[in-house]
């Protein structure tokens, strides 16, 4: 069966090689991707107004033919505003542009167009650049397909939706291509959405979804189109989220129908044993979250569990405690983190934290020589070895464990990069605990964590101060030395840190660099001041962060690599230069490297002008909380779930319809769709068939499994 709805759009009449290359750069290849990509608005034309009787402050669309042009220069040197002016039957209006001369070649004498604006009053009534439509004639980008009729029932006279332009294809071009492609749907149009769900919900079928949302019936509320919340989008949108969920959930199934080899159980000896380990009273989050892991260790299928709690949590104490559990039964323990510093970070205390047991630590990273490493291996594999601490690269080398129970991955806020199918492909089947200190916003979380039980460390050790954070510009600067001086006298240690992108990386290090030469021969001289920035070797790098944690040196000069989980408490004041430059959650990870005792800490946002608005909005809001929750959810509305922190990176789905922050109610309820619909439904083979094929294409994640 040839679907229709499969076809290539460069097969369509009017489109071609070239103008399907365009629509292509957008994402858009078939007839499918094309329907389901809801218009930027829709403008309401069925009701055109005579240009007679029009009043300042009302938004108008009007539709008529332009009389004449002028393109004139103003005082400023090459600013030009080009005018025209527009009339229908009952009059004519003046309409204005700033500084687009080329509209003198797309809106030409003669030409029937469409304007949509505001009514301004200047000397006499006005449309400042309002947008506008070539119907027929003088349009540069000419479209002699486009009929007299096709102007009086397509692109006016109704409510038109107004396309994303895509190369040379034109939002009127689109909008002819939709009208077409709709005019053909097939009567028997396949809907993939269950008919009982849809019911229930009270939506529209596919085909009447799919016209009404490009060419809405007359008498649709423009309000709720450009809301996108009539029957007909939200039957889109659904759709679209009822598959994604009904995806994570069979994903979810998969691996709950999968058994371990090895079911731990928990005895008064190893509560006894963790309590001996443990230098203090855990909080009551750490308590609840290991209650959690360790009842899913208990269980017969492997956890895939995450474990998010804000940096400075204590999120390591509770790995380690989950690590004590499987390592007194017997399994061995793989401990992996992002870089080989934190490795081995993670390495030294989780060896302080076990000195007492009988338990064998060791270190693997990338920089651990060949004999060693060789020796390293094989006792692994003999069982010798009882909890490794490493990179990433633990598991996807050619290391064998005797039994790996438990696989303990600190992504900080790296999320997602390593999932169970690496670990599966490998042969193995332990329990996996995920650790994270990106909070992931609520309105995210239904999408991210869809597949993955959760648990969350809301509280914080006792006796943490926030961390006091204020804004000051480069003009305050010796000020801010003031502060980190009398730290220094006290005995603290402080970091200053840098931002490095990627473009100008050069003159970013460069920067750093010679900062920190300033910062030790001119402003610090009494103190030891050292650099540190990603391009080091890794025998550098370590030496620095040694010296830095042994308070061999005081002041920390670095680029962004510090971000990723440093453990020095007695550093008590950071300086970020050039604040305007990161993303709020970087900020709040990196302000998490100072404030980790009772002690209270500081943070100094220093910026630069220009910055943006939103670069002062990203500041403010993290001078005013601390909560990495409220921070995330200010930092999805300004960036907005796309950059949140990289869509693919962050296991978020490519959506062609859904929006996650607009359209979250709809999530919620596709999801508890899905749910009743697994209950009570057994998938049909074809269904399962389809939705797996269509799952990783679709959405652009991994196999359902
Ligand atoms: P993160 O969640 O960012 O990985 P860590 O596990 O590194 O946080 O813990 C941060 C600091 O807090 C460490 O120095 C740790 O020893 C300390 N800590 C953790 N839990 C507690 C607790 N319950 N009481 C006191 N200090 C704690
Ligand atoms: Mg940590």
């Amino acid at each position: 069966m040839t679907d229709y709805l499969q076809t290539p759009l460069q097969y369509l009449k009017g489109v071609g090689p070239k103008r399907a290359a365009d629509l292509q750069r957008i994402g858009l290849s078939t007839i499918e991707d094309l329907l389901y990509r809801f218009p930027l608005r829709y403008e309401d034309r069925g009701r055109l107004q005579p240009i007679e009787g029009l009043k300042a402050g009302q938004e108008v669309a009007i539709s008529g033919r332009i009389q004449s042009t002028h393109l004139r220069g103003t005082r400023r040197p090459g600013f030009k505003i080009f005018e025209a002016l527009v009339g229908d039957s009952s009059g004519s209006i003046r309409a204005v542009w700033m500084n687009q001369s080329f509209l003198q070649d797309v809106l030409r004498r003669d030409a029937h167009v469409v304007l949509f604006g505001t009514v301004e009053a200047r000397t006499g009534l006005q449309l400042m650049n309002p947008d506008y439509e070539v119907i027929d004639g003088g349009d540069a980008e000419g479209d002699p397909t486009d009929s007299a009729e096709d102007a009086a029932t397509i692109h006016t006279g109704r409510i038109v939706p107004v396309y994303e332009k895509a190369g040379a294809m034109t939002p009127k071009m689109q909008r002819r291509l939709v009208y077409e492609v709709l005019s053909k749907l097939p009567a028997d149009l396949h809907d993939p959405f269950p008919e009982d769900v849809r019911s229930r919900l009270n939506l529209p079928p596919r085909r009447t979804a799919l016209t009404d949302a490009h060419f809405p019936p007359a008498g649709t509320s423009i309000d709720a189109l450009n809301r996108f919340r009539t029957p007909a989008q939200m039957r889109l949108i659904v759709e679209e989220f009822f598959l994604f969920q009904l995806g994570l959930l069979m994903r979810r199934r998969a691996a709950v129908r999968e058994s371990k080899p090895n079911v731990v159980t928990v005895d008064d000896r190893i509560r006894e044993a963790a309590r001996r380990i443990l230098p203090f009273r855990l909080t009551d989050g750490q308590r609840s979250a290991l209650k959690e892991i360790v009842e899913d260790m208990q269980k017969p299928t492997p956890m895939n569990r995450l474990l998010q709690g804000d940096v400075g949590a204590g999120k390591t104490i509770v790995a380690l405690l989950a690590a004590l559990v499987a390592m007194e039964n017997g399994l061995q323990v793989a401990f992996m983190a992002p870089t080989e510093i934190l490795a081995e970070q993670h390495y030294l205390s989780l060896r302080r934290l076990l000195e007492k047991s009988r338990f064998h630590v060791e270190l693997i990273t990338g920089t651990t020589s060949g004999l060693k490493r060789r020796d390293l291996l094989a006792r692994l594999a003999a069982g010798d070895i009882h909890l490794v601490v490493g990179t990433h690269a633990l598991v996807q080398g050619t290391v064998h464990f005797k039994s790996l129970g438990l696989a303990i991955i600190d992504e900080q806020h790296r999320f997602g990069v390593l999932q169970r199918a690496t670990l599966r492909a490998k042969g193995m089947m332990p329990d996996v605990l995920v650790m994270t200190a990106t909070p992931i916003p609520r309105t995210l979380a239904l999408t991210v964590y869809g597949d993955l039980d959760v648990s969350v460390i809301r509280d914080m050790p006792p006796g943490r101060r926030p961390v006091m954070t204020t804004l000051k510009t480069e003009s305050r600067r010796e000020d801010v030395y003031k502060i980190v001086r009398q730290e220094l006298e006290r005995g603290k240690q402080a970091y200053v840190v840098y931002p490095l992108i990627e473009e100008s990386e050069k003159v970013d290090l460069k920067a750093a660099t010679e900062m920190a030469d300033h910062l030790a021969q001119e402003v610090f001289p009494a103190y030891r001041v050292a650099l540190l920035h990603g391009r080091m070797k890794q025998d550098a790098k370590d030496r620095v962060m040694r010296a830095f944690a042994a308070n061999e040196i005081q002041m920390l000069v670095s680029t962004t690599v510090i971000e990723v989980g440093i453990d020095v408490p007695n550093a008590s004041v950071m300086v970020v230069e050039h604040a305007e430059r990161f993303g709020l959650s970087q900020l709040h990870q990196l302000r998490g490297r100072v404030g980790r005792d009772s002690y209270q800490s500081q943070c100094v946002l220093l910026y630069q002008y220009p910055i943006s608005k939103d670069g002062k909005a990203r500041l403010t809001a993290l001078a005013e909380t601390c909560d990495g929750f409220e921070i995330a959810d200010r930092d999805l509305e300004i960036r907005g779930p796309g950059d949140f922190f990289g869509t693919r990176q962050a296991g978020l789905p490519l959506l062609r319809t859904g929006d996650l922050v607009r359209d979250h109610s709809l999530m919620v309820t596709a999801r508890e769709e899905a749910i009743r619909f697994l209950e009570n439904h057994a998938l049909s083979e074809p269904f399962m068939a389809s939705l797996k094929q269509a799952w990783p294409t679709r959405f652009g994640l991994m196999d359902i499994g």
